[in-house]
């Protein structure tokens, strides 16, 4: 009973008041120079072209409280300048119209600050809007800088933003911060930025320069920030960054690279116990994209099972790859998976993430994710029924050693891959199902720029959708040997309705998720969640990428598709002007200013 208080204790009620993420900003101290940084995750268009945007959000973004602490601590080093970081994030905050737009430049040009708008984290399907916004700041003079995987990976949208006056920032942020900072304050922001201090990484093609992140500041966390998610005691953590995979449709390796880095586990612990002892904390989302391969994970489980130890309520989800549970017989030695898996249950560790992607050996082998075949399928990968068997048998033998462990197993599965034929959506929602997977997440194989699969496309001339907006892992915009582009995207939506089925759903809610071995904290972790990805599933949106009571705002529904339709209509909503506070100059833009036309 007690630790079934303390779960539903982890799930603390959220907030119905919305204030605007800025309405707290406090007053200028005269005299004295300020610079207010706006950093923006910006949302993407729904089918029905209005900005996806809801009243509480499910995971909270990673980048945005970075570039807090980031910016915390660049305001350490600065005695003589006052920096005030405002967290706006439109899948909870509202969308970015041109009328709060105004308002941002006109409230600082009161206040006298200096302002930097900083587009963060923008992933591909995120292009389109981060872009949009982007013309929208430039046509009225502020500065803006867009960091993120995207702009990382395609020289295209790099070149774009440069010819529309718009800083870039490629790769991870740590060690160029603050010379980037200084040149926003002395405006003289360059047109990019990239990382120069730091370490060689490998990648899947060569190397790549990556900051050691060991002493790197930590997030700061923003209590207004997490008020609009649906759990507010839950927030994201990265400790290690890298992987050293190099799966086909991943862009990690090659922004990331393969040399996994962390950061100091001892300040990793310390963090989250403040984070749990000053701001409520209860849950974390550890968002390494492997947390087995940190040449820290032992410290890091180890300093967690003490916070736990000493009462501390604390829980977290993670991902791993399939080896962390893999039997004697496999790769990874037997202790050190099984020390991980015993570790990471004792550290508060309620959900792990495993990317099963596919139960065909052959679609493994050709996005090189033959890490989760067994050992003996992996130099003559088949399709045959032999092969397809002893992979279940794997990803079984995975899940019931997680759930021996008490820790809940959510999969990833791709559909659409080359080997995919009619009806692989159902079949693996029912395998998956059948092994005794918890929760399973579907995406469409999304050909990401950065990755060996784009690359392979476009020598092909195989992409059918250059609209990038639409790279959201739930459309499909490439040429399958078998399946038409509609028919995947169909397969997608049979396996999340077979999966969270109304029988299984109401089975996982009124039993609680009652499965043998399961920790209580996982099964009623998992029963909330299965009933949040049967509502998302069924409203048609992606439950990692929706929230919960979607929102349309008519100001910001998408308008143009292709970069230059965007300068032709963003060009022309004014003319660029001057910003008092600090400009960039004005923006010279690529296109013609063409009259404005109204959103159909
Ligand atoms: S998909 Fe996962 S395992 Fe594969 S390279 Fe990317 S992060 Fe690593």
């Amino acid at each position: 009973m007690s630790t079934l208080v303390r779960t539903l204790r982890g799930f603390a009620v959220p907030t119905f008041s919305a204030a605007r993420p800025d309405a707290a900003l406090g007053p200028v101290t005269p005299g004295r120079r300020t610079l207010r940084v706006y950093f923006i995750r910006p949302s993407t268009y729904g089918d029905d072209g209005h900005v996806l945007h809801f009243r509480w959000g499910v995971i909270p973004s990673n980048t945005l409280p970075v570039l807090a602490g980031l910016a915390a601590g660049y305001a350490r080093q600065r005695s003589d300048l006052c920096v005030q970081t405002v967290l706006w994030d439109e899948m909870v905050d509202p969308p970015l119209s041109v009328a709060l737009i105004d308002s941002i430049r006109g409230r600082a040009a009161t206040d006298g600050t200096q302002l930097l708008i900083g587009l963060a984290g923008v992933q591909t399907s995120q292009w389109p809007r981060a872009r949009d916004i982007a013309l929208q700041c430039r046509a009225v003079g502020l500065p803006v800088v867009v960091g993120g995987f995207h702009v990382s990976s395609h020289a295209p949208s790099r070149e774009f933003l440069a010819s529309v006056g718009v800083t870039v920032v490629i790769g991870e942020a740590e060690t160029l911060f603050d010379g980037l900072m200084d040149d926003a304050v002395h405006r003289r922001l360059r047109p990019s930025y990239a990382v120069t201090d730091g370490m060689r990484a490998r990648t899947g093609s060569g190397t790549v320069l990556v900051p050691a992140i060991a002493a790197a500041e930590l997030p700061q966390l923003d209590p207004r920030y997490l008020s609009r998610f649906f759990n507010p005691t839950l927030t994201t953590l990265d400790t290690s960054r890298g992987c050293p995979f190099t799966c086909s449709y991943c862009a990690v390796q090659q922004v990331m690279g393969r040399t996994v880095r962390a950061r100091d586990p001892r300040r990793v612990v310390e963090w989250v116990r403040d984070a749990h002892d000053r701001h409520g904390i209860r849950t974390l989302f550890f968002v390494d994209d492997d947390l087995f391969r940190s040449p820290r994970w032992d410290e890091v489980l180890r300093g967690l099972a003490r916070l736990r130890r000493e009462r501390r309520d604390l829980w977290f989800m993670m991902q791993a790859d399939i080896e962390s549970a893999a039997d004697a017989a496999d790769a990874t030695p037997r202790g050190r998976g099984r020390r991980f898996v015993d570790l990471a249950a004792e550290a508060g560790c309620y959900s792990v993430f495993i990317g099963f992607e596919s139960l065909d050996p052959v679609n493994l082998a050709w996005t090189h994710k033959l890490h989760n075949a067994p050992q003996s399928d992996r130099h003559d990968p088949r399709s045959d029924t032999a092969a397809g068997d002893r992979l279940l048998g794997r990803y079984r033998g995975a899940v019931d050693t997680w759930h021996r462990a008490g820790v809940s197993v959510h999969a990833g599965y791709m559909l659409g891959l080359p080997f995919d034929t009619p009806g692989c959506g159902r079949r693996g929602a029912r395998a998956l199902a059948d092994i005794g997977v918890d929760l399973a997440s579907f995406f469409v194989h999304t050909l990401l720029p950065g990755t060996e699969d784009y690359a392979r496309a476009v020598a092909a001339g195989a992409i059918t959708n250059h609209d990038f907006n639409e790279y959201d892992s739930m459309h499909y915009a490439g040429t399958h040997p078998v399946l038409a582009a509609r028919e995947v995207e169909q397969e997608f939506r049979d396996a999340f309705r077979a999966f969270y089925s109304a029988r299984r759903l109401a089975w996982s809610v009124g039993t609680a998720h009652r499965v043998h071995g399961l920790h209580l904290a996982a099964r009623l972790g998992i029963a909330v969640q299965h009933l949040y990805f049967g509502y998302a599933v069924r409203r048609g949106w992606h439950p990692l990428l929706g929230g919960l009571g979607r929102r349309h705002d008519r100001a910001t529904r998408r308008a143009v598709v292709t970069d230059a339709e965007a300068v032709a209509r963003y060009g022309a909503l004014r003319r660029p002007r001057p910003y008092e506070g600090g400009d960039q100059g004005e923006v010279e833009f690529a296109q013609p200013h063409a009259p404005l036309v109204p959103p159909s």
